[in-house]
């Protein structure tokens, strides 16, 4: 039976170390703070401003809310970036996207102080992390870093197998675990095309699923004994024992957050897996949080 590997639990012990580093840095007259920048009324942009909302309350960090109407100008927006960058009260920012289609990830992106970049988006956090140099790490790669550290892994000469390549998870998440000296396979949706996923995933000590798809990490796609890390989100219909969604008292189709593995199998086979939800979601919040804080010493010039 693999071991479900807690992510409720980790998050709790990083909070009680974020509230102490707060507490300390606090005495010496610096509070860390955050500024989200949402843009339109994204549903999943919204939830997430809510959440970091919430999480900077709960370890006493300031939060400063530039919520825009989706037809602000692109230039309105790279302004307020620029008024965030000059305000010193702001530690660290966050860009919650999608953006408008009018308004480019990275005229913002591109704009934001590389010391406030607090999710790594910048090309030169970026290219600090290709080159193994410390930097603002991004979240959710460092969460899942994070995760495997607790657990004990050992990452010289481990076989790490990502699945996805996206800017955001996929490829850092890559570039920490070979910054660690595990040996790196990429695959994408052109490996699963081309038949050869299993063939990849199958030789993983760790595999590391973000790719969005529901389901699509089952048993045969695992080693035996592997170490499961599944960043996925998907919002999935609730299936009775015939297939047939199960309805809600409105009548409508009853839904639920699943990962990319198939949990439920996959456990069977492994060492361990982290669940969905409950396992990378509930660290990454906590990564942000930790990045703010390192911006804010570094801002004030503390070690
Ligand atoms: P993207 O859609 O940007 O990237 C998905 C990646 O998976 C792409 O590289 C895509 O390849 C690849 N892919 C898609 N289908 C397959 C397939 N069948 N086989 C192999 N590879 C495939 O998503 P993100 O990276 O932003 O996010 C991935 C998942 O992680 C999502 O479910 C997201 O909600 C979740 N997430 C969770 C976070 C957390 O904190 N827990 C934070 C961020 C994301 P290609 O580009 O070539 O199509």
């Amino acid at each position: 039976m693999a071991q479900i590997i807690d992510g409720n639990a980790v998050a709790e012990e990083i909070k009680k170390e974020i509230i102490e580093e707060t507490e300390k840095l606090k005495a010496k007259g610096i509070t860390p703070g955050i500024a989200t920048l949402l843009v339109g009324d994204d549903f999943g942009a919204r939830m997430y401003r809510g959440q970091v909302e919430k999480n900077c309350q709960s370890v006493g960090f300031n939060y400063f809310d530039k919520s825009l109407p989706a037809d602000t100008t692109e230039e309105e927006v790279v302004n307020i970036v620029k008024e965030l960058n000059d305000d010193p009260a702001v530690s660290g920012i966050l860009p919650l996207r999608p953006f408008p289609p009018h308004v480019s990830d990275s005229a913002v992106i591109n704009t934001i102080r590389v010391d406030k970049d607090i999710d790594c988006f910048h090309p030169f956090n970026m290219g600090r992390l290709t080159l193994g140099e410390p930097t603002l790490a991004p979240c959710t790669p460092s969460a899942c870093i994070e995760l495997l550290e607790r657990v004990g892994i050992d990452f010289e000469g481990a076989e790490i197998v990502v699945v996805g390549h996206s800017n955001i998870v996929g490829k850092p998440v890559a570039l920490l675990a070979l910054n660690r000296n595990a040996t790196i396979t990429v695959t994408h949706i052109f490996t699963s095309q081309a038949g050869n996923l299993a063939k990849h995933t199958t030789g993983a000590d760790i595999l590391i699923v973000a790719a969005g798809k529901a389901g699509l990490i089952t048993p045969d796609l695992v080693k035996e004994g592997a170490v499961v890390i599944d960043v996925g989100i998907n919002r999935v219909k609730v299936l009775d024992e015939e297939g047939n969604p199960v309805l809600d008292e409105k009548g409508k189709p009853k839904t639920k957050t699943v990962g990319d593995v198939d949990f439920e199998n996959v456990k069977e086979k492994v060492k361990a897996i982290t669940p969905v939800p409950g396992g990378v979601g509930a660290v990454t919040n906590m990564m942000l949080l930790k990045n703010a804080l390192t911006a804010a010493k570094m801002q004030a010039g503390i070690e």
